[in-house]
């Protein structure tokens, strides 16, 4: 049963523009448009514009132009543009929510969170708009001057992916506008509708014409290849997989780009013996369950102290069974579909290939029939090395469980991947926790906490998980450069 009619879903959906925004104007893609679905139905919801490679240069030309005044607007009247946004993103939560539900699947009440935590960088970076600073120093020989001054890069590409179809923005919208930098903004092409009401908005609060010019498109490296290579682009700002990373950087290595790479994940989940077992699996439940499993910082693999793995991994299965699974926009609901019949049939495999292997599925193992990209919660336990899903990113409501039996074998599982964004770790041991932590070859840790995510914190990975910082002070910094001025006094 839903609250929400079928009605109030039209609308929400109506409201958005659906062309492409160049240098403040809203015009029609070159190649028509493209269709936007619900993956809770497979049903079409709309057609948004289709951007040509012509169309990507004019949004490039336009954030070119744009550059100048840009960089030379007041940083206060920056911040309170990004101000301005943030209130009227929280004044529309419910719709705006509705709207992420449809177009990606996540349950209305994540979809909200997403909706405050994607405004909550436009807050955060409107406050630094207004912390830009350089430095001024004496010379170690006393004789000159030490200069440095803090300019923004100018024009950026910013591509996103379609799991926070809001938050992915904002967290690279946010600093380049607080910076002075223009931009030219790709959205995945399954989840535009939450980007464009989001330029809408920017718009509407008064962001200049030029400075955020947004394209959606059906073929992205075919749009986007002709932009990187463009000699005028700056930098390039990437989430999404790995493997589209890598190209990426390849591409950009010709024009030898600023880059920021938040890539994929494989996210370790460590619960030593010592830990409050009920809290790990609360937290297990966040780390694991957040956006349907399909987040970069999705708990990948659980390392378990053998003396409560079984514990663990009974309580985890019966509170992941008893999740209720269903279309987003209905009451109650916890578990919405998967994006698409793709990434559903990538879950299936993965999980046929640990059961083949000796896996026991304690609850779940199964797609669900009908309409929709639907996954059943799934524990597994003992499952074996070699398994693909503890070396792939699952991106799936699956969890994983594994036993260890000292701190030494914990740390060398849990860095035994080529990714490195974020641990998870349990322990109510101070010294061990930050013994283990030191060790740990990630960019973030969550300890005692299933959920890292902060607009006010350096969000990041190292190894194949990326390069650059989302949020925090740090955010800012990588829409900057730094001039240094030699001063002979
Ligand atoms: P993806 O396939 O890499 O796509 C991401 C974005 O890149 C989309 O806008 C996509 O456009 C575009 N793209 C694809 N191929 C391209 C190309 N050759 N040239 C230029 N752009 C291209 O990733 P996804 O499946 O959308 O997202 C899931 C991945 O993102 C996961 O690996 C997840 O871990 C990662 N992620 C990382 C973070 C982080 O902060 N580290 C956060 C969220 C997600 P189309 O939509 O048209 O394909």
């Amino acid at each position: 049963m839903s609250t929400i009619s079928a009605p109030q879903e039209q609308r929400v959906v109506d409201q958005v523009p659906k062309q492409l925004y160049i240098g403040g104007e809203w015009r029609d893609g070159a190649k028509g448009t493209l269709s936007v679905e619900d993956p809770a139905t497979g049903e079409p919801l709309c057609e948004v514009a289709d951007a040509a490679t012509d169309d990507a240069k004019a949004a490039l030309d336009a954030a070119v132009e744009a550059g100048p005044e840009w960089a030379k607007h007041p940083p206060r009247e920056r911040g309170e543009i990004l101000r301005r946004a943030f209130e009227a993103i929280i004044e529309r939560e419910d719709e705006l929510a509705l709207l992420m539900t449809l177009e990606m699947g996540k349950p209305i009440k994540e979809s909200k969170a997403e909706v405050a935590y994607g405004a909550e960088f436009l807050r955060w970076f409107s406050e630094q708009a207004v912390r830009i600073e350089g430095r001024y120093g004496v010379a170690p020989n006393g004789q000159g001057r030490l200069l440095t001054m803090k300019q923004p890069v100018g024009p950026c590409l910013l591509i996103t992916p379609w799991n926070f179809p809001l938050a992915m923005g904002t967290r690279k919208i946010g600093p380049a506008i607080a910076a002075g930098c223009t931009m030219v903004v790709k959205p995945a092409q399954q989840t535009p509708l939450s980007m464009l009401a989001l330029a809408k908005i920017l718009e509407e609060a008064g962001l200049p014409g030029g400075v955020l010019n947004l394209i959606t498109a059906s073929s992205a490296g075919e749009t986007t290849a002709p932009l990187i290579k463009d000699r005028r682009l700056r930098k390039l700002s990437f989430t999404g997989s790995t493997e589209v990373g890598h190209k990426l950087m390849e591409q950009a290595s010709e024009n030898l780009l600023r880059l920021s790479m938040e890539l994929g994940g494989n996210a370790p989940f460590i619960v030593f013996e010592d830990a409050d077992v009920d809290a790990a699996v609360q937290g297990a439940l966040i780390a694991k369950m957040r956006n349907i499993g399909e987040a970069c910082t999705a708990a990948n693999r659980f390392h378990v102290a053998d003396g409560v793995a079984d514990q663990f991994a009974e309580e985890l299965a019966e509170k992941m069974g008893s999740m209720k699974v269903g279309r987003g926009t209905e009451d109650g609901i916890e578990v919405g579909p998967l994006i698409d019949d793709n990434q559903r049939t990538k879950v299936s495999d993965l999980v046929e290939d640990a059961v083949g292997r000796g896996a026991r599925a304690l609850v779940g193992g199964h797609a669900r029939d009908g309409a929709g990209y639907f996954y059943d919660p799934t524990v597994l336990a003992d499952v074996p090395e070699g398994a693909h899903l503890l070396r792939d990113e699952i991106f799936g409501p699956v969890a994983p469980v594994m036993g260890f039996t000292d701190e030494d074998e914990a740390v060398a599982v849990a860095n035994d991947t080529e990714y490195g964004l974020v641990a998870y770790l349990y322990t109510s041991d101070l010294k061990r926790a930050l013994r283990v932590v030191e060790r740990l070859e990630t960019g973030m840790v969550g300890l005692n906490q299933g959920m890292v995510s902060n607009a006010a914190a350096p969000f990041g990975g190292i190894k194949h998980s990326g390069f650059g910082r989302e949020g925090g002070p740090e955010g800012i910094e990588e829409y900057l450069e730094t001039k240094y001025v030699a001063v002979n006094l």
